[in-house]
């Protein structure tokens, strides 16, 4: 049987809470699922926030960008290591993103390159709309830092949280809970899913209201179809909210699991030549996916023949993120950093991780990957 990177895993208790939908017939995106939905993750997140439920990770960072005030030509500061679906809503938007490279040490938005720039576009008087930095493979950025930073600059903070939907940072602090909004995806290969579903996070009630109206087409107070503005159809669905009730009853164990499989791939892989991503002390990640990196001279292998060999056993592996300032769509924007990125695509893989993966499987990666590295 193949492995796969990362499969959907229900626990058991979607299907009765899918059966209430039913049996209500709110099966559209509208009812008290989606309603439960976004208290439970709200309260998961622990207080204060405001949840909105959408069709996607990418749908809810689109709409952020746009209650953002994000426009035509304005900057956007983000990772450039990041997924598709963490940047394309900036081409909706026209926006012009500035790309900077990660703090080795965290896989993360390296702050203090924004730091320095960010005085530098200050002086020169062309500061970005809004940061955005992505929670890679599950490890929260530096919020604190990019928090202080947005407010001092007046721009907006948007945390990519897509993967790292139970992971903590420093305090204590749930990622997720980051900036004027952050973004989670319940995509089918995420920590938890809704067969396909996103959410807003915001501390701001304005946003949340604003989020709910444009993703029901933008609709005025009125007895007919009244728009003063354009909006989008991003709503999740009932149903679908109904399975994300029931996946936040095993959320915490989710990311347990993950990071049990990170634990063992680590303890058996570790030698010269092969790091794993690291995390300080003080935080929690999701360990999404577990990515290391494969120095070819250390090891005489490159991450292409471990990941080709890894296929021909029905094993899926996948390179890590290649950054946005390496792809055709990008080419010319902005860059700072000096190549950690870069580097790390070149050497990185992501190995099988899905919480549903058994021990004799994850065993079975192990043991081919030991053969390859000739140890
Ligand atoms: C999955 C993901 C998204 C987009 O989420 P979708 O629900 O697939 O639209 C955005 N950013 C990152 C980093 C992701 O991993």
């Amino acid at each position: 049987m193949r492995i796969y990177l990362s499969r959907p895993h229900m626990s058991g208790h979607e299907e009765a809470r899918v059966a209430e939908a039913f049996a209500s017939n709110f099966v559209a995106p509208i009812g008290p699922q989606l309603d439960a939905f976004e208290v439970r993750v709200a309260e998961y997140l622990g207080g204060g926030l405001h949840c909105v439920a959408l069709s996607s990770g990418s749908a809810a960072l689109h709409l952020a960008l746009r209650i953002a005030g994000v426009g035509s030509g304005d900057e956007v500061w983000i990772s450039s290591m990041t997924f598709a679906g963490g940047i394309f809503p900036l081409n909706y938007m026209g926006a012009r993103p500035r790309f900077f490279d990660l703090n080795p040490a965290r896989w993360t938005l390296d702050v203090d390159l924004v730091e320095e720039q960010i005085e530098l576009a200050a002086r020169e008087g062309r500061l970005p709309r809004a940061i955005l930095p992505t929670e890679l493979y599950g490890q929260s950025a530096a919020i604190d830092r990019l928090e202080s930073l947005a407010a001092h600059y007046d721009v907006r903070l948007i945390v990519d949280s897509a993967e790292s939907l139970g992971a903590s940072m420093e305090g204590d602090r749930k990622a997720g809970t980051g900036g004027d909004a952050s973004i989670l995806s319940f995509n089918g290969n995420k920590i938890i899913t809704t067969s396909g579903g996103g959410m807003l996070v915001t501390r701001h009630r304005e946003w949340a209201d604003q989020a709910r109206f444009l993703a029901t087409q933008a609709r005025d107070p009125a007895p007919h179809y009244e728009h003063s503005t354009f909006g989008y159809n991003y709503r999740l669905s009932n149903i679908c909210a109904a399975i994300g009730l029931g996946q936040m009853e095993v959320l915490d164990t989710r990311v347990v699991r993950r990071r049990e499989i990170f634990a063992r791939y680590h303890a058996a892989l570790t030698q010269p030549g092969v790091e794993f991503m690291p995390e300080p002390e003080a935080l929690y990640s999701t360990r999404w996916l577990t990515a290391l990196t494969i120095d070819p001279e250390q090891t005489g292998v490159t991450r292409e023949d471990v990941r080709l060999m890894l296929l021909d056993y029905q094993i899926e592996a996948r390179p890590l993120w290649k950054p946005m300032h390496m792809q055709p769509l990008f080419a010319g924007a902005p860059y700072h950093g000096s190549g950690v990125d870069e580097r790390m695509f070149a050497d990185g893989l992501c190995l099988p991780s899905g919480s549903d993966m058994t021990d004799d499987q994850q065993d079975e990666v192990i043991e081919r990957i030991l053969a390859i590295l000739g140890k």
